[in-house]
Order: structure tokens, then sequence, then C-alpha cells
């Protein structure tokens, strides 16, 4: 398969979508035989796809009764939430446990899995040892954005083999350059996009904006290349992206990508993120913070902002990350890594609902 295909398919049925993409690419001729097959979905949290988080069962149900039809036997489902929400929960909840069971494959949660330490370029990365046994992955992310990173797709998607520990120290090295090297370290063999109602701002969903298309691709840098394309930015702006291309992993060359729609739609044109996170964030002083505790501060300003007590705050004034551990500032604090400040709210990640009545009190 050329790595520099990228398939794209209009609908609303992801089962249907699916089958059309591996039928168009032959999926099938680009696994060994006998290959052990690994598809990594994105159970971020236990919400249902239509949310904008998650990849749509469908998708990973109709992969695997397409290779099973091919003859592959050696079938694993493996994903781990992000900190702080269960990886069980969320396979239980989206039918992915039942699933498991109907087609007799392997399902596990990294969180609870094994782990080898893997090294590239001076950085230790704590890995999944399941994944690491895999003959061949399949990436299937979710299109949606990021308040960190502006997008995620297939690269970040692959956090998901990691341990808690090491998503934490992810975000403590900068987020960007461990994704790069995550992936220079074990690169998915092929993706699938889910861009069927992914929420453009937030990773963890709630505002879903319907998109209804799906593609495919073998390179994972050319395919969160294409994703940064679809929501406006260039991929240049996507720092993880750039880095992973630089490492050799993949192209972010998307002018030179070889683009193939199977159908046509009405509503093609994917909506630009509202970019309303890079304005909340002006209050906020991050240094180094994790996904879901940033991401629920995020969500904490967005209620703010609707009373309008968003404006008490100034900008640079909030402050929230692991850099802050063991300092003793008089801002605002989020998460226990402020437990030294004069104030701060707890938790780790900090709960929403807490920092919004933190923040309402203060
Ligand atoms: S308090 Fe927040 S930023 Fe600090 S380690 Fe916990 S989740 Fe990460």
């Amino acid at each position: 398969m050329q790595d520099n295909r990228i398939t794209v398919v209009y609908g609303e049925r992801p089962d249907e979508m699916t089958l059309s993409l591996l039928n168009a690419v032959n999926l099938r001729d680009d696994i060994p035989a006998n290959a052990r097959i690994g598809i990594k979905p994105n159970l971020v949290n236990p919400t249902p796809p239509e949310h904008g988080a998650t990849t749509h069962g469908g998708i990973v149900e109709t992969l695997i009764v397409y290779l099973q039809k091919e003859g592959f036997k050696d079938i694993t489902i493996l994903e781990g939430a992000w900190t702080g929400a269960s990886t069980k929960e969320a396979f239980k909840k989206l039918g992915f446990e039942d699933m498991a069971k109907k087609y007799g494959v392997r399902l596990i949660d990294t969180k609870t899995d094994e782990f080898l330490m893997k090294e590239y370029g001076g950085i230790e990365i704590e890995i999944s040892k399941t994944a690491l046994e895999l003959d061949y992955l399949i990436d299937i992310p979710v299109l949606k954005g990021h308040c960190q990173t502006l997008i995620t797709g297939a690269l970040k998607n692959m956090k998901g083999i990691i341990s808690d520990r090491e998503k934490r120290r992810f975000h403590s090295l900068g987020l960007h350059k461990p994704i790069a090297i995550l992936n220079k370290i074990i690169k998915a063999d092929f993706c699938i996009v889910d861009g069927i109602c992914g929420d453009l701002d937030f990773e963890e969903g709630g505002n879903p904006v319907r998109m209804n298309r799906m593609f495919c691709c073998k390179d994972p840098v050319l395919t969160d290349s294409y994703i940064a394309n679809l929501m406006g930015y260039d991929p240049e702006e996507i720092s993880y992206i750039k880095l992973s291309a630089e490492l050799g992993v993949g192209s972010d060359e998307i002018e030179k990508a070889e683009i193939t729609e199977l159908n046509r739609t009405e509503t093609k044109t994917t909506p630009s993120p509202s970019r309303i996170v890079q304005e909340l964030a002006k209050v906020v002083k991050e240094k180094d913070s994790c996904s879901s505790c940033y991401a629920n501060l995020i969500q904490a300003l967005m209620r703010l902002r609707d009373s309008g007590e968003i404006t008490k705050f100034e900008n640079n004034n909030i402050a929230i990350g692991q850099g802050y551990r063991g300092q003793t500032l008089s801002c605002p604090g989020i998460g226990n890594c402020t437990a030294l400040f004069t104030s701060h709210v707890s938790g780790c990640p900090a709960r929403t609902m807490d920092i919004l009545e933190y923040l309402k009190d203060y």
C-alpha cells in the first residue's frame, strides 16, 4: 500500500463506510500472514461516540469481521483511557466487552498491562508489552481538537498504550516531543480516522460537530497532517507532527498526498474549531499540565465565561501544571501540583465542578 495515499469516504453509517475503505485499499494485502494484529481505538473516557470523543464501535466491529473473513485469527483490541477515567468502564459501556466476547478477540486494558521500557534519543518510555508484541497495529483515532496540542489524531492516540504514570510524565516533558518519540519507537501500520462527529475543541468531547466522513492512510504523520489541514491548521503549527516528520516517522508534506474520495456528499466542509480554548486560556499560566486536568479547567472557565465571572481573572493569573510543584505562589492554583499555594483546588486531576466552585468563590 502506498504511504502517501489518503482514501476518504463520506456518510453517516460507520460500518458501511469502514467496509468501503477497507475494500478500496485492500487492507488484507498489507498485513503479513498469521500476524498478531492490534486494534487501537480512542476510548479516552466512557462517553458514547455521539459526544465527539470516542471511536464508533461499528468501525472496530466491521474491521474485526473483515479481518476474520480474510483469515486473520490473532486480533487484540487495546486501549488505556486518559488519567482519571476507567478503560474497563469504557469497554463495558461502549460495547467493546460484548464485541470481544462475540468475536473471540482479546481485550486489553493497557493501564493494567505489563510494561517494558524502550528508549530513543535519550528518552525512555514505559510501553504496554502487548502493544510491543504486535506484528501489525491499526490505529483508529477520532478527528477532534485538543485544548493543548490543537488537534489530536493518530500520533497522539498512541498515548493509550503507555502507563498512566508515563502519561503524566509526557506532560512534564512538554507533550509534543515524547509523542513524536513514542511514535518513533512504535508506529501504527495503518490508520482509520473516525471523522463522523468529533469535538473540534476538546479531546473529551461534549461539543460534537457532525462531519460525516472517515478516511484511512498508512502513514500516521500524513494522517495527522490531513486532520490538521481539515481543521484549518498548517501541519507545521502542530509541533508533534513536525517533530515526528523530522524523526522520520512519516511525512507531513500534505501537498504530496494522493487523496481519493470514494463518494460525494453535500456536507463536505469541515468546520474550524472555535478557537474558544485559546481565548479562555489567556487567563491561565500553564506549566506541564496533564490533559485531563487542563481540560477540566477549560470546561470550568467556559462556565465562568457564560456567567460573566471570568472577567475577575487577569491574564496568566490561574496556575496549573506539574511545573508548579513545590512552589508557594499566591495566585489561584489548580490540582494537587499547586498544593503549597496560598489557596488551591485539590484533585489529580482536579474535577471540573470543584474547580468551578473554587474559582467562583475566589
Ligand atoms: S494535579 Fe493535574 S497537572 Fe498535576 S499531576 Fe495531577 S493531573 Fe497532572
